[in-house]
């Protein structure tokens, strides 16, 4: 059951699980975005090009610089393609936040990468891509028989053939579906009115009337199928603060799809979550994400990208999870008294929480926990990417940027790392061999457990 209605057009499907919109078409909408003010903005410092952690290990990737004005402005002219190392690029973000002059560099190379992916037409390379921006589309059919799709990914045959078919390297361990996903377990828990009658419980015990106590929650693809955990906590520490959740019908932020170039993927995707959150936020709730790619996408992306009505204000709305905590509630006075067991932890803060400006919230937030010490392993990239790491062209490359990481958490000797994204958790616990929280699960186990 959703928490909202669920637009119907938007939910149409062909057999294979895509939309019935194919080949991609990119262009007529991205020619609306004008970028040649943020272009004639750059004066060539090159201090994009120093932060790239691409350039810093691969040394035929030119840079952001090429990759977002000077190519940008190739492209203008007739005849100029763009060029194909804009595949390289793993949408890090790591330049927008580098670049003093405010040129919207991953604007620029989010519209790049489509119209390559679009030059190129379709590919077994072009497959893959798709099928790795689409992981929701994945995710849906292999959780319906979680064990056995687990069984079968994790066969040495399986990751061979998707190596020497796909591209899809076989270095890695595919993450495993959860036997119950999140929305079975909410949907099991009562949806919206037992949450809204769990937060009032906790509102009357507090002396809170708890008036304004309503959140909305994008939870994605991998809390949902992957790893329901974060997003259990998630509902439960809100609930504790007296708020009221809603989980509405949702698709990807999108965030792969922008870093595959599948900017018609994109734009459905965004269209869905923009009309379906838009209608909460009239309603009186924020947004909050627990994957800091997620907040981004919605923060960031979706203004920078796309113009439906409403956009603005969910952008506006949007917050990470635990940074909606500290603007809203006194999070020191809660974990005053409270005590856990857990050790240290090896921190890393995503790049896309960095850009973000909450590279050391984590930190912060559990300097005074009894229990739980977070050792900030630096400002590395962890060089995953989302699905950048995952192609078998990129695997050493990311390998090669997350060293520094994989260093400085091996430094901490509990063997147990933190991090608010994902994908940087599976970077992290390839490299280490770690064991990896979020840390609303230990905001979990500090308030509610
Ligand atoms: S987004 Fe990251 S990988 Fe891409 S050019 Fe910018 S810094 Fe480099
Ligand atoms: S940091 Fe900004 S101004 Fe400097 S070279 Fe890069 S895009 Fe141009």
């Amino acid at each position: 059951m959703s928490d909202t209605e669920d637009p119907s057009d938007a939910t149409d499907r062909t057999d294979d699980g895509f939309d019935d919109e194919y080949p991609v078409q990119v262009f007529p909408e991205a020619e609306e975005m004008d970028l040649r003010p943020g272009t004639d903005d750059c004066y060539k410092c090159s201090s994009c090009d120093t932060s790239c952690p691409v350039a810093e290990v691969d040394d035929t990737f030119p840079g952001p610089k090429f990759q977002g004005p000077e190519q940008w402005r190739l492209t203008r002219k007739e005849d100029v393609e763009v060029d194909a190392s804009i595949k390289q690029c793993s949408n890090c973000m790591r330049c927008d936040s580098a670049c003093p002059s405010g040129v919207p560099l991953s604007q620029m190379h989010n519209t790049a990468r489509a119209k390559y992916v679009e030059e190129q037409g379709l590919s077994l390379t072009y497959l893959r891509d798709r099928i790795l921006a689409n992981y929701g589309t994945l995710a849906r059919l292999g959780s319906r028989v979680p064990r056995l799709t687990n069984f079968v990914m994790g066969l040495g045959v399986t990751k061979l053939v998707n190596e020497r078919v796909l591209g899809i390297t076989s270095e890695r361990e595919f993450p495993e579906f959860a036997t119950e996903t999140f929305r079975e377990w909410w949907d099991e828990r009562g949806g919206r009115d037992a949450s809204r009658e769990r937060a009032r419980a906790e509102r009357n015990t507090g002396g809170d009337d708890g008036s304004r106590k309503r959140v909305a929650y994008f939870h994605g693809d991998y809390a949902n199928y992957n790893t329901p955990e974060v997003a259990k906590a998630l509902v439960r520490v809100y609930e504790h603060f007296g708020y009221e959740v809603a989980v509405p019908d949702q698709r990807c932020s999108g965030t792969p799809m922008f870093a595959n170039g599948m900017m018609d993927d994109a734009r459905r995707a965004a269209r869905f979550n923009v009309e379906t959150f838009r209608e909460l936020i009239e309603a009186g709730y924020d947004v909050v994400c627990s994957c800091t790619s997620c907040s981004m996408a919605l923060r960031k992306e979706y203004p920078e990208l796309f113009d439906f009505e409403g956009t603005d204000a969910v952008a506006a709305s949007t917050y990470d999870a635990i940074e909606y905590l500290r603007i809203h509630e006194d999070l020191p006075s809660a974990l005053a008294d409270a005590e856990v067991s857990l050790g240290e932890f090896a921190y890393h803060a995503p790049c896309h929480a960095r850009n973000q400006g909450l590279a050391n919230q984590s930190r912060e937030v559990f300097a005074d926990l009894d229990g739980v010490e977070v050792t900030d392993v630096g400002d590395s990239c962890s060089g995953i990417s989302g699905t950048y790491g995952w192609k078998e062209e990129n695997y050493d490359v990311s390998m090669a940027i997350g060293e520094e990481m994989f260093e400085h958490m091996e430094t901490v000797e509990s063997g147990a790392g933190m991090t608010e994204c994902p994908t940087c958790a599976m970077q992290m616990e390839h490299g280490t061999g770690y064991e990896v929280r979020h840390p609303l699960e230990v905001l979990d186990a500090a308030l509610v457990e």
